[in-house]
């Protein structure tokens, strides 16, 4: 049973006196379970937080989630659906390269971490980086249309995401694969023409940074 599948299950379940009164586990029960989620897996807390704040983490290029257990790290409400990504904008004209502008665009994505500033400090370059908590749940966007202040056209700007695990190339789904998609092929299109988000494998000239590369 996965996490999804667990908290649906407690959600539907309605216990009550019929099965059996509610006991209580002794605190010192828990304080020894509180000592373990500590030292889980790691070897020292600074191990811990790297882990926990470098995503995304991949294995055999599925997206692996972890979360930081809450309160007393009930599994059903533990969230394993928000991941953080580094994200890169393409095609924002000179002028607009700015932090505020990678905070506009980022929010459409999801949550803004941090935007790129490099060593200069500016955001000069050709993209704007984005550090962003996305819901994995979601599909994956492909771009943003945005009318720049004062001017009616429409400018496309094109995401692209670093460290980007499997996902499905018809409806960029990351939960699936494309030959598991429940969307049909669209009919009468030739074989491949549906996949649109297929691109985003294509990392352009990749700038991801040596810390980012290392996993
Ligand atoms: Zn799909």
């Amino acid at each position: 049973m996965d996490s999804d599948e667990l908290t649906r299950f407690c959600e539907a379940l309605s216990l009550c006196d019929e099965d059996g009164e509610v006991i209580t586990i002794e605190r010192r029960a828990k304080d020894a379970g509180v000592q373990k989620l500590k030292q889980c897996l790691f070897q020292s807390p600074a191990e811990r937080k790297r882990v926990l704040t470098d995503g995304p983490w991949l294995f055999d290029r599925a997206l692996l989630i972890l979360t930081e257990p809450q309160g007393t790290g009930e599994l059903s409400k533990l969230n394993f659906s928000i991941a953080p990504f580094w994200v890169q904008i393409h095609n924002i004209p000179i002028v607009c390269m700015t932090v505020e502008t990678g905070e506009i665009l980022g929010k459409r994505i999801g949550e803004v971490l941090e935007v790129d500033i490099g060593s200069t400090g500016t955001c000069l370059g050709n993209c704007i980086r984005v550090r962003i908590l996305m819901d994995a749940t979601k599909p994956l966007k492909r771009g943003i249309r945005a009318k720049l202040g004062g001017c009616n056209e429409v400018t496309q700007f094109v995401i692209f995401y670093e460290r980007l695990p499997d996902f499905c190339f018809r409806c960029s789904y990351i939960r699936h694969l494309y030959r598991e998609c429940p969307i049909p092929p669209t009919s009468g299109s030739p074989a491949g023409q549906d996949l649109k988000y297929s691109h985003l494998l294509k990392l352009p000239n990749s700038s991801v940074k040596p810390r980012d590369a290392r996993r």
